[in-house]
């Protein structure tokens, strides 16, 4: 089988988990987007999810997607997220790659974004990391300083809040966590309008997002296939 068809497959049973996730939780299809998590893999491989109809994509090395985004750029259409971890020197080089970050985490990293975006003359789409736990070790701001961290993003005049990204933490039921976060993003929505997104639930648990409200799920696994490198 061919990379070609064996991305179509893969991608004919994630949009089949996706439709019936949205139709068990009575949702529309249209409210959840895919978002491909390409990590570790090859543009080519981009270029085929590409050619299969995909549009969002998501990186989580600021120097690895760099190369990819540069390489694709005849996908007009392709819109990069960045959903890793992010140091605060790799801001002006991010912003010069992604269309939406979603990892940020801290008012320093909402700061030197915004002065990056600011730089470039662009408005720079962001999410608001949460852990859900506390436990910040994998990155992510605790639940109680989400309110100042989204004051900081919305005032900077340079970023635009979108809303909110999590990943389950291992302590507690991934089902727990999405709830937890869509009740984050709603609380954000009275202060800040443009606070929609939901992004929860990865290859494994992307049925149990679903049904809790998230609005993108991020896929590497389930569309490419196991990941060779480690990728934190
Ligand atoms: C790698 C990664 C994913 C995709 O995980 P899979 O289990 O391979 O689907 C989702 N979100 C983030 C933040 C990631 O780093």
């Amino acid at each position: 089988m061919s990379r070609a068809e064996e991305l179509a497959e893969n991608l004919a049973e994630v949009e089949e988990r996706i439709a019936k996730a949205c139709e068990s939780a009575g949702r529309e299809r249209s409210e959840v987007m895919l978002l491909a998590v390409t990590k570790t893999w090859p543009a080519s491989d981009v270029e085929i999810l590409y050619e299969l109809g995909l549009r969002n994509f998501a990186e989580n090395r600021d120097q690895e997607a760099s190369a990819k985004a540069g390489q694709l750029r005849h996908l007009e259409e392709a819109r990069w997220h960045m959903v890793g971890r992010l140091q605060r020197n790799k801001a002006k080089s991010v912003v010069e790659w992604a269309d939406q970050v979603d990892s940020v985490d801290s008012v320093r990293l909402a700061e030197a974004l915004a002065r990056a975006a600011h730089a470039k003359g662009t408005k720079l789409d962001v999410l608001l990391q949460v852990s859900i736990d506390g436990d910040t070790s994998r990155g992510g701001c605790p639940v109680a300083d989400v309110a100042e961290l989204a004051g900081v993003i919305t005032r900077s005049g340079d970023l635009i809040l979108r809303g909110a990204m999590t990943v389950a933490p291992l302590t507690m039921k991934p089902s727990q966590a999405f709830e937890a976060l869509a009740s984050v993003v709603s609380g954000l929505r009275d202060d800040h309008p443009t606070a929609t997104r939901v992004s929860a639930g990865m290859s494994a648990d992307l049925e149990d997002a679903i049904s809790h409200g998230s609005t993108c799920v991020r896929v590497g696994t389930a569309l490419l296939g196991s990941r060779r490198l480690t990728s934190p």
